[in-house]
């Protein structure tokens, strides 16, 4: 287990328990077991035999609880005050270490994951997201599928927290007054479940180009996707600067992309960049939604303003705004508790080096990303979206 105490002077202290057990550890035919068990995982212990009790002993200390799955990790957190903030800890501590994941409470949760998931295919993007994350990663959507959620069993379930809900696994991350300190690390001490499998081997990438036909999506959706570098957190400041470099290119309102096919031309609806990226392989992707009309002219437009960006570099200006607005996210992130304990979480899991300890330290690394940074960084993931035998095109239309 790795530990991380963040001093926050505020009344309100926060404990994150990530485990490195998102939806890239679900076995196959199991797609969507991950996000499954975050939804039953603390529902219920030999000491708090139920789910009320379960809420009951949490509602008694006036906390707040959550968990999320994403495709690396899953986390489980709760807030409250200071003064409540150990008692806290052991209520998690039991119902993370001995959870009782009975056969009846993993039934009746099915029916909230199956709407979860139908939620999801309502909205054009993430289900375009989805399908390109399948199609060239082989990465399973987090929530799984409805065939393989409505016939994941509660034994099925059982056998996922023993195998990936172990020790190594497991980065706990508090956020709370220096005075709590050495308790919180006692009632740690000795804690866990202890078995971990490693985190299985990542899906090969191999891109093609995908046509994906929607009747009831009335918006166009076109992703133009790379392989991209490795990395996965290994590399912090490597990840910054892509982080910039992605909010130069497409995202925010200053972003070069969406100055020109929205601020000037009005054409798309959304535009973004992602970088995607694990220990051996990655990819980039520049993906938007619009007018199905409109695509070979988006396209077109794309390539226009990467073109300008991999020949003549980006603005130093534009570099200067996506910093300005990263630093205003984390300084804001750092007001509170929760938003200090789940800044890094996934850094620490992914074994990284050069982890900033707290925000002077990323102020500092960003204050080092100069626009050559971003420049190469630019030429490294994003030229090869301008080679045609590189690069892949992903479309989603009604017909
Ligand atoms: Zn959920």
């Amino acid at each position: 287990m790795k530990f991380r105490f963040v001093q926050h002077d505020s009344p309100l202290a926060t404990a994150v328990f990530t485990f490195k057990a998102g939806s890239l550890s679900d076995p196959a035919g199991q797609e969507g077991i991950s996000h499954y068990l975050e939804h039953v995982l603390l529902n219920a212990s030999d000491k708090y035999p139920d789910e009320v009790a379960v809420s009951d002993a949490f509602a008694r200390l006036g906390a707040s609880t959550n968990g999320g799955t994403g495709s690396n990790s899953v986390c489980y957190y709760g807030t409250c005050r200071a003064s409540k903030f150990v008692e806290m800890i052991d209520i998690h501590c039991d119902l993370i270490a001995s959870p009782l994941l009975h056969d009846d409470a993993v039934e009746r949760e099915r029916t909230i994951v199956m709407s979860e998931l139908k939620d999801g295919q309502d909205d054009a993007m993430s289900v375009f997201v989805d399908e390109l994350l399948q199609g060239t990663l082989g990465w399973a959507p987090i929530i799984g599928r409805d065939t393989t959620v409505s016939a994941i069993t509660a034994e099925q379930i059982r056998s996922h927290y023993a195998a990936r809900y172990g020790l190594p696994n497991l980065m706990v991350t508090v956020a709370a007054p220096a005075s709590v300190e050495d308790e919180i690390r006692d009632r740690l001490a000795g804690f866990g479940p202890t078995a971990a499998a490693p985190p299985p081997p990542q899906p090969a990438v191999d891109l093609e180009d995908m046509a994906i036909v929607r009747p009831s999506f009335g918006q166009a959706c076109l992703a133009i996707v790379a392989p991209g570098a490795p990395g996965n957190g290994a590399n912090f400041r490597e990840n910054l600067v892509g982080a910039v470099a992605s909010n130069c290119i497409a995202g925010p309102d200053f972003s070069l992309l969406f100055r020109r096919v929205r601020g000037e031309l009005g054409l798309t609806y959304w535009i973004g960049a992602q970088t995607v990226r694990w220990p051996d392989a990655g990819v980039t992707f520049v993906a938007s939604q619009f007018d199905p009309d409109l695509m070979d002219q988006v396209k077109q437009e794309i390539a226009c303003v990467l073109r300008k960006a991999v020949d003549d570099g980006v603005p130093e200006e534009t570099v200067a705004f996506a910093k300005d607005a990263m630093l205003t996210a984390s300084a804001s992130s750092c007001e509170t508790s929760i938003g200090l304990a789940r800044r890094f979480d996934m850094y620490h899991l992914a074994g990284a080096q050069g982890v900033p300890e707290g925000y002077d330290e990323y102020e500092d690394i960003m204050d080092g990303v100069s626009p050559a940074d971003v420049d190469a960084y630019v030429k490294r993931a994003f030229a090869p979206m301008l080679d045609e035998s590189a690069s892949k095109t992903v479309t989603m239309t009604p017909d």
